[in-house]
């Protein structure tokens, strides 16, 4: 598997374990083994989860020297051998998640997002922020012609997003949701809460404020600026003092979460996609008074990148709302940094 192949490139390359250790280097070109197919990359996005990787505090396993990028889409160019059902040229994205035990009770049951074993593009094998990457051909997913590389690029976060909403907690027509951050998780949430026909409010705060203004444009109905406004004041009046139907917390601040489990109903849903990355204290004794029905979610599964595809080729979902211009892999220190200052929604690389 990712066989070393001729010629070189420059990638983006976490080197050793610690915070930092992260440059522009040469790499070799890789080439594809068994069942594995070469794509040459057309635009990577950076993930938060990367900055974690720069800054060495996530708990998924890292295995450098590793070329960084797990989010992105491209043109099959050089099959390996046994490869079926795939040609050179094919615009494909591919699942962030490369290999899998395939034995356990997750994987056997189609949460393979799950198995203890799982490594991921950009972690443990070389990823997309280089001009070529190598994945397995069963994690590939054609890329309908409506959908631009672009948009393609942001599909693996948007099959994140549809792993939570979609498949673990369930959103009827005319639900209140509230949606905490308008980062590019939250702005996706919003969307996807919108599809399925609920009455979206999109909270953030004073920095957030150009945020809040595209969560309107992408439909949201209220919008929420906690830094002067009363969160809990705004869902009493908007559902006569009875809470919201669901919360999708993405800020992964312990205010967001307090006050989520603060505005739901009894026996509200509540999803966690924001990693918080530390302890905080919470009234945990809220979801037994209100029976609250509480869940996390991880990554995403086969049929989450399905869904992710159809939602953005019925243009239900817009990807392409986050993204500004996209950035040079030379550029890689200034994009990340724009990336933690939050002044840009979802950045690109576009390798050359
Ligand atoms: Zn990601
Ligand atoms: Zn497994």
């Amino acid at each position: 598997m990712q066989a070393e192949g001729g010629g070189g490139m420059k990638g983006i390359v976490k080197y050793k374990e610690g915070k930092g250790f992260v440059e522009l280097r040469e790499v070799p070109v890789p080439n594809p083994g068994q069942k594995e197919v070469r794509i040459k990359v057309e635009y990577a996005g950076i993930c938060a989860s990367d900055l974690h990787i720069l800054n060495y505090d996530i708990a998924i396993t890292i295995k450098p020297p590793v070329v960084m990028g797990h989010e992105f889409s491209g043109t099959i160019d050089h099959l390996g051998s046994g490869v079926q059902g795939w040609h050179v040229g094919d615009r494909v994205v591919a699942e962030a998640t490369y290999q899998v035990c395939g034995t356990c009770r997750y994987c056997t049951s189609g949460f393979y997002n799950l198995c203890g074993n799982r490594k991921v593009l950009g972690y443990w094998y070389n990823g997309a922020f280089a001009p070529y990457t190598v994945v397995p051909a069963q994690r590939l997913h054609a890329l309908p012609p409506e959908i631009s590389f672009q948009q393609g690029a942001l599909i693996e976060p948007t099959a994140c997003v549809v792993h939570g909403v979609c498949e673990l907690i369930t959103i009827e027509s005319g639900d209140v949701v509230l949606v905490t951050g308008p980062g590019a998780i939250g702005l996706t949430a919003l969307q996807i809460a919108k599809a399925s026909g609920a009455n979206v409010i999109v909270s953030g705060t004073a920095e957030d404020r150009a945020r809040l203004g595209i969560a309107k444009s992408l439909g949201a109905d209220t919008i929420v600026d906690v830094s002067t406004e009363d969160l809990n004041k705004r869902v009493n009046e908007l559902t006569a003092g009875v809470g919201v139907d669901v919360v999708i917390e993405c800020a992964g601040n312990d205010h967001a979460i307090r006050s989520g489990i603060e505005a739901i109903r009894k026996q509200g849903q509540y999803l966690q996609l924001g990693l918080l990355g530390r302890s905080m204290e919470l009234r945990f004794d809220a979801l037994v008074y209100k029976e609250i029905k509480a869940v996390g979610s991880i990554s995403s599964r086969n049929i989450s990148w399905k869904r992710a595809l159809e939602l953005v080729r019925r243009g239900q979902v817009h990807p392409e709302a986050l993204v500004s211009h996209p950035h040079a892999l030379a550029d890689w220190e200034n994009a990340f940094r724009l990336h933690a200052e939050k002044k840009e929604l979802k950045i690109l690389f576009k390798p050359e």
